[in-house]
């Protein structure tokens, strides 16, 4: 990459959530932390960006547990006017016949690259709900906060005067912005046609999910309704991307080049989109993390110099065993294995995969040899998901000394696990963890992957060296088959090796923990996605 940034195209980044700051509740999950994270790499190496998001009223949920043991949600109303700047500007945007008013705030608080914010909830708006809570819902309310985004952005950047090279849609959510870029131009006389090559020829694309019901459709005639459709016609919408309408499908036909997450998830992505004609080709473009928000320098220091790990890893250690205890009042043992596992609470993870066979657990955890520390979020209306915490919740008050579940995951429990950990677990059912950006975090803080050959792990794996593998990438359509493979594999790894090493050969864990940071900081950092996407991306 050139050392002068100046002719590099201007990039304008478009995405739902962006997770900044624990303060700053706008993410829900790995999207957002992508995203802060992008924003904070494109401040950090001088490039040319800047983000537009939404100015979240509520934000995400705060998921408690109640005295029942069961997840339930709580929302406050938030006030960002520290971090923000007003820049004074108003967009308006249609949506179902009304017109909406969304106030454009800048945000530079964090180390990041300029970050628009739209918001609705100002004076004399009676849609001020569009911005209150991020992924509140999933019809024609989802729609009203996507035209918020998609059609409020473009806008925002023109009246802000900021000139863009190319527009980059994280996530189907942003594909709005698309429709305005073509609207924009049909106003001016081009025809359909025309304007759908030229926006193309603007747009880049990143697809997440592996996972077919997370992309997100509505019905030709719900978009016609909410006025989403921005001058087109019903059978121009259906040719974009057909009824019901496919937001991911839309957004690979109206990008000139999109990209998968991590390598695997391209090989994923290519096959689950192989049947729409005209895409965009999906490259793959591995996740990468900034450093300064989730590693602790002084364990990046003491491996570059080749120095013990063990110490400032016991200080990491120590503060989550802290964090732990005046979250939950356990107290855990700094001397035994500490296993940490953070999630979204979804079904395709298998938070709890590891109890799954409790006559071969429990003893050790009743001895206390391992300990087991979650958390976990599910979304609002994910009934399956928050089954899925209270679960975990039930087996921390079965072995109460060795399991905890700490509640209303986010950025801080999140930076404490990946630091304080002894191992990190990743058990997913392949091929459905797109990237997984939490591993990254874990293995620069020299906390060891215990991963199944998912999402990024493949590309850094070497087992027994800097980390472990669960199992051989086995895949198979039969969930049970493919849970009972997994389980076996993992407890065949997590007792015959990770156990014994960690409690017998401290000597080789050091060397594990030391291969584990060297062979992943430059590889995975943030600094290198970057590059990759103004290479395969942004200038391809
Ligand atoms: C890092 C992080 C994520 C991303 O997690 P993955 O499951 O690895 O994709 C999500 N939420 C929080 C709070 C994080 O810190």
């Amino acid at each position: 990459m050139a050392d002068s940034k100046g002719t590099l195209p201007r990039v304008a980044y478009f995405c739902m959530e962006y997770g900044l700051d624990n303060r700053f509740k706008a993410y829900a999950g790995g999207l957002g932390i992508l995203a802060g994270d992008y924003m904070k790499g494109a401040k950090q190496y001088d490039y040319p960006i800047v983000g537009i998001g939404i100015k979240w009223k509520q934000g995400y949920t705060d998921q408690f547990i109640g005295e029942d043991g069961k997840p339930y949600d709580s929302y406050r109303n938030y006030n960002y006017d520290d971090f923000m700047e007003d820049t004074g500007i108003t967009v308006n945007v249609e949506i179902r016949g009304r017109n909406v008013a969304c106030k454009v705030w800048k945000l530079e608080a964090f180390g990041n690259a300029p970050l628009y914010l739209l918001d609705t909830d100002v004076p004399g708006n009676e849609d001020g709900w569009i911005t209150g809570q991020l992924y509140g819902w999933f019809g024609e309310e989802r729609i009203a906060q996507e035209l918020v985004l998609g059609v409020g952005g473009v806008r925002a950047l023109r009246s802000l005067g900021i000139e863009v090279d190319v527009y980059h849609f994280n996530e189907g959510h942003a594909l709005f912005a698309g429709f305005e870029l073509m609207r924009e131009k049909m106003e001016d006389g081009m025809t359909f046609e025309e304007a759908w090559a030229a926006s193309k020829n603007e747009i880049v694309f990143t697809t997440h999910t592996p996972v077919i019901q997370g992309n997100e459709s509505h019905p030709v005639d719900r978009l016609m309704y909410m006025g989403a459709n921005l001058g087109m016609k019903p059978s121009q919408l259906r040719r974009l991307a057909g009824d019901p309408f496919n937001m991911t499908v839309g957004a690979l036909r109206l990008s000139k080049k999109s990209n998968a997450v991590a390598q695997l998830h391209g090989e994923t992505a290519n096959q689950m989109w192989k049947h729409i004609h005209d895409r965009s080709d999906i490259v793959a473009i591995t996740n990468g993390i900034h450093q300064g928000t989730w590693v602790d320098q002084a364990m990046l220091d003491a491996a570059e110099a080749g120095k013990d790990l063990w110490e400032p890893h016991l200080k990491n250690k120590r503060a989550l065993i802290d964090l732990v205890k005046r979250k939950n009042g356990v107290t855990l043992d700094e001397e035994k294995l500490i296993i940490g596992f953070a999630r979204r609470s979804v079904p395709y993870k298998r938070s709890d995969l590891i109890f799954s066979k409790p006559e071969v657990i429990e003893p050790y955890l009743k001895e206390g040899k391992i300990q087991l520390v979650f958390s976990g979020r599910a979304h609002p209306l994910d009934d399956t998901g928050k089954a899925i915490a209270a679960n975990l919740v039930r087996m921390s008050k079965l072995y109460p000394n060795a399991v905890v579940f700490l509640e209303n995951y986010d950025m801080e429990i999140g930076a404490a696990i990946t630091r304080g950990s002894d191992v990190w677990l990743n058990n997913p059912r392949r091929p459905k963890e797109a990237s997984g950006t939490s591993g990254m975090k874990a293995s620069m803080n020299g906390v060891l992957n215990l991963s199944v050959l998912d999402g990024w792990w493949p590309e850094a794996c070497q087992d027994s060296v800097n980390g472990w593998q669960i199992g051989n990438a086995f895949e198979s359509d039969n969930l049970e088959e493919q849970d009972d493979n997994d389980r076996e594999a993992l407890y065949d790894v997590l007792l015959n090796k990770v156990v014994p090493t960690y409690y017998d050969n401290r000597k080789k864990w050091l060397k594990m923990m030391h291969a584990s940071i060297q062979s992943t900081r430059d590889a995975f950092g943030v600094k290198r996605m970057l590059e990759e996407y103004y290479d395969l991306l942004y200038t391809a």
